[in-house]
């Protein structure tokens, strides 16, 4: 016995992890890549135990964890600090751990601005259409406020939801907000810049696209996926046909794991490495 120790660092995934190959896959090639004796763990935790799985963070020691469905918005109440946007959005996709506390954080948003940014997106004074109204959908929609977008049009099914994320908008951030019921076809309006779709319409193993009116979509505006499986989802591949530039959920979901990474490991994530990995795990 050497005394050695060879235990591995803990990031963990708390939630209802069905179809998570693809995060496990993203982090676990940037571990190796950068030679860090990491694991990256996916855990089924059941709503009654959240509260204890979080503690249980502390207790081994864990850096930190990503948190899916259902527990984005209840976990709230169990973390020692927020920061800002996620305390505004009320959802926590990523929690970490400093001096032994637990900080959470919302990735999606920033990770979807990354990718916006990175496809040459200006955001000052734009129009944006939004489509849903969920987790995905707040924090896309809070962060693209943040980026100074000037007016934002909630459509979703729900009318609870959809009107409650305008109200969020309108009340704590700079841009206006408007609620339309998504009764029927949905046409987007000629001055739209970015339209958003932030609902799980197109995730494998669903074929379908939003309910809209294609023809509506101009090759002015820039049209977005939050699903990353398909990448080039029907809704995405509508939009092409029609000139529109588009951007899909592969880039969203890299540059939100990069940012976790970061604040996981305080090192820049392999973003290369990690695309690549995404890219053999949907394959
Ligand atoms: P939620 O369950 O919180 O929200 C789902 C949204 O989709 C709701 O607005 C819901 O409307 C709407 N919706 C679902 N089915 C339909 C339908 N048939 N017709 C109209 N509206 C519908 O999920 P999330 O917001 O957490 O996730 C949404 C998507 O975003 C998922 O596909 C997820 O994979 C993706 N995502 C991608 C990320 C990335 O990094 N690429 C990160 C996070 C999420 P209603 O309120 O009426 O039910």
């Amino acid at each position: 016995m050497s005394g050695k120790c060879y235990r591995s660092e803990l990031i963990g995934l708390f939630g209802c992890p069905v179809d998570e190959n693809a995060t496990v896959a993203i982090m676990e090639a940037a571990f190796k890549e950068l030679g860090l004796n990491y694991r990256y763990n996916t855990t089924l935790v059941y709503p009654k135990d959240l509260e204890t799985a979080v503690k249980a963070l502390k207790a081994f020691n864990m850096k930190g964890t990503h948190i899916t469905i259902p527990h984005k918005v209840e976990v709230l109440q169990y973390l020692d600090h927020l920061s800002e946007t996620a305390a505004l959005m009320g959802a926590v996709n990523t929690i970490y751990l400093k001096d032994g506390e637990t900080y959470g954080e919302n990735t999606d948003g920033k990770g979807f601005i990354t990718s916006l940014a990175e496809a040459g997106v200006e955001f000052k004074g734009k129009k944006t259409v939004l489509l849903g109204a969920g987790g995905a959908a707040r924090a896309m929609s809070v962060e693209l406020a943040a980026a100074g977008v000037s007016d934002i049009l909630v459509v979703n099914r729900g009318e609870e939801r959809g009107k409650a994320l305008a109200d969020l908008l309108n009340g704590k951030t700079a841009s206006n907000a408007e609620y339309v019921s998504w009764a029927g076809t949905f046409r987007v309006p000629d001055d739209t810049d970015i339209v958003v779709n932030a609902t799980s319409i197109g995730m494998h193993p669903d074929s379908n696209k939003p309910d809209i009116d294609y023809s509506s979509l101009l090759d002015s505006m820039i049209v977005c996926d939050g699903v990353h499986n398909p990448v080039q989802t029907p809704f995405l591949k509508e939009a092409a046909k029609r000139g529109c530039r588009t951007l899909d959920g592969f880039s969203m979901l890299i540059n939100q794991g990069a940012i976790s990474f970061k604040l996981w490991t305080g090192l820049d994530a392999p973003v290369d490495v990690m695309k690549k990995a995404l890219e053999r795990e949907l394959n």
